[in-house]
Formats: C-alpha cells, sequence, structure tokens
C-alpha cells in the first residue's frame, strides 16, 4: 500500500525545488495534495504532469488571508488536512554584516519566518479537527552554524527552531507533531544563485568550492529531503516531534561555512 494513502498534504513553495520534489513523491505515494507558491506560471506547469492528485494554489506565505485561504480550500475540496510542509523560503543576497541591507534583512525574516507561522497558525484548526497530523518546518543546517554573509538566513533558520519548539509542545495534546528537516547543500534553483554569488566570475568553480566543503563531496538532490519528509509524514514517524532532521552531509560539524 502506498505510504501516504487517505493523507491529505499542504505543501508551500512547491512550484520548484525540494518542495516540487515533495509534491511528486507525496502524490506518487497517494496522497492528496494542495500545491501552493507565489509564482504563479511556474506552479501550474510544474504540477501540471501530476494529474488530478494535485491542486496548484496561487498564495504568498506572508499574506495571512491568502494562506487562510489556502488551509480553507485544502479542507474543503480534500475533506481535511494531515499533513503540511512550511518549505517556501528564499536566501536573500549574500553580504557582510556591515554591508547587509536591512531591507533584505526584514524580507527574509518575513518569508521564512512570519511566512512559517503563518502557515502553521491556519493550518492548526484543520490538523486539530482532523485529529492530528503532521507538520514539517524547512529548516537548514544553517540553523546549528554560523554561515559567514548569511546573517538573515541564518537567523531565520535559527528562529524556526524556536518556533518547532514551542509548537511541538503546545500542538502536542491535539496530537499533532511538528519537526525541523535540516539540509546542507541541495542541488535546485536556490543554489544556483548561491553559486553565482560565491563565485560571480564562474558560478561553475562556485559549485566546486561548495560541493567540496561538504564532507560527503556531494550535494543532497531534492528527491532525498523529500523521502525525509516523507517519513516524518507517514505513520511510522508517529512518535517523531520536537526533532531536528539533518541532511546536510555532515556539515553541521564544519564544512561549507569555510567556502567564503
Ligand atoms: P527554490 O528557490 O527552488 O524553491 C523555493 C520556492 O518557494 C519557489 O517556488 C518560490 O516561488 C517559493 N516561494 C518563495 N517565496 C515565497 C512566498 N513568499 N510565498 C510562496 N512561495 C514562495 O528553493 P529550494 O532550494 O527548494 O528551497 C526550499 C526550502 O528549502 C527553503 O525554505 C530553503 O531555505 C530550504 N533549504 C534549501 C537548501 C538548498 O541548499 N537549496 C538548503 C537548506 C534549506
Amino acid at each position: 500500500m502506498a505510504r501516504l494513502e487517505h493523507k491529505v498534504a499542504v505543501i508551500t513553495g512547491a512550484a520548484s525545488g525540494i518542495g516540487l520534489a515533495a509534491t511528486r513523491l507525496f502524490a506518487g505515494e497517494g496522497a492528496r495534495v494542495l500545491a501552493v507558491d507565489m509564482e504563479a506560471d511556474a506552479l501550474r506547469e510544474a504540477v501540471a504532469p501530476l494529474g488530478s492528485r494535485v491542486l496548484p494554489f496561487i498564495a504568498d506565505v506572508t499574506q495571512e488571508t491568502q494562506i487562510e485561504q489556502a488551509m480553507a480550500t485544502a479542507a474543503e475540496v480534500f475533506s481535511g488536512i494531515d499533513v503540511v510542509i512550511a518549505n517556501a523560503g528564499i536566501f536573500g543576497t549574500q553580504a557582510p554584516i556591515e554591508k547587509a541591507s536591512v531591507e533584505g534583512f526584514n524580507r527574509v525574516m518575513t518569508v521564512n519566518v512570519t511566512g512559517v507561522v503563518i502557515t502553521i497558525k491556519h493550518a492548526v484548526p484543520h490538523l486539530t479537527e482532523r485529529g492530528g497530523g503532521s507538520i514539517i518546518i524547512m529548516s537548514s543546517v544553517g540553523a546549528l552554524i554560523g554561515n559567514p554573509e548569511a546573517v538573515a538566513y541564518t537567523a531565520s533558520k535559527h528562529a524556526l527552531t524556536g518556533v518547532m519548539k514551542v509548537a511541538a509542545r503546545e500542538l502536542a495534546p491535539n496530537d499533532i507533531r511538528v519537526n525541523t528537516v535540516n539540509p546542507g547543500l541541495v542541488d535546485t534553483p536556490m543554489m544556483r544563485t548561491v553559486e553565482a554569488e560565491i563565485c560571480p566570475e564562474d558560478p561553475l568553480q562556485g559549485r566546486a568550492r561548495l560541493r567540496d566543503a561538504t564532507f560527503l563531496k556531494r550535494f543532497v538532490q531534492p528527491e532525498e529531503v523529500a523521502e525525509l519528509m516523507l517519513f516524518l509524514a507517514s505513520d511510522e514517524a508517529r512518535n517523531c516531534t520536537g526533532g531536528m532532521y539533518m541532511i546536510d552531509g555532515g556539515m553541521q560539524y564544519g564544512g561549507g561555512q569555510d567556502v567564503n
């Protein structure tokens, strides 16, 4: 039997990278998925091949009324919500603190932290009504280490650890599990931007430097992150809550932060 048969998932940031990989995997494992993203054309194009199990929903995670509507739509169309993946996020511009723009800092915090809080806030009533569920917060190895020239991103992912800990305690009585997934360097469009910023004259060299800074000398693939999410979404993870699930090729013990 498929591992997510009869389950309904809402996945944010579903048009690209890890969110898209999770949408594909979850639909393949029998879930019905509300795929949320603010990039309308990219989202429609990405989910079109996935058939009627996946419903695209255009919304910005920083806009509370849009996310409230997204959750209501999933609950109405699919008769409830079991799993929420708060995945939408941005990296921001690389710069040392003394050159970082406050506007840019605030934007990263708003998308990566406030967006996750809004997503959880409006999912909880539906998960509770269902009798429980799983919330998976997309964090990063950046929640554990200090990444030079990425103060906003690093601060935002550290903040998500706090969000996860609070939500895990508050929601345990409702049998809602809350965990973070903490990848290292994942091979997605976001990583292409980082590579180009690290080495603008030769992004391929930037890519090689990043890859070689990992223990295992390879990028994590988005499908591999989706597999970890699948475990946390499934009943096999029924006792997993309040956890940080690393999928970083050992970067938490050193590596990627030395690339700049
Ligand atoms: P990506 O850029 O490929 O995809 C991100 C998606 O989020 C895009 O489709 C984008 O349109 C959407 N999005 C951005 N802001 C949004 C908003 N306000 N509302 C709705 N949708 C929005 O990136 P990715 O690498 O797949 O990253 C996904 C998540 O994984 C992010 O939270 C990121 O921080 C995290 N992550 C990525 C890596 C990596 O190396 N790529 C590592 C660790 C963690």
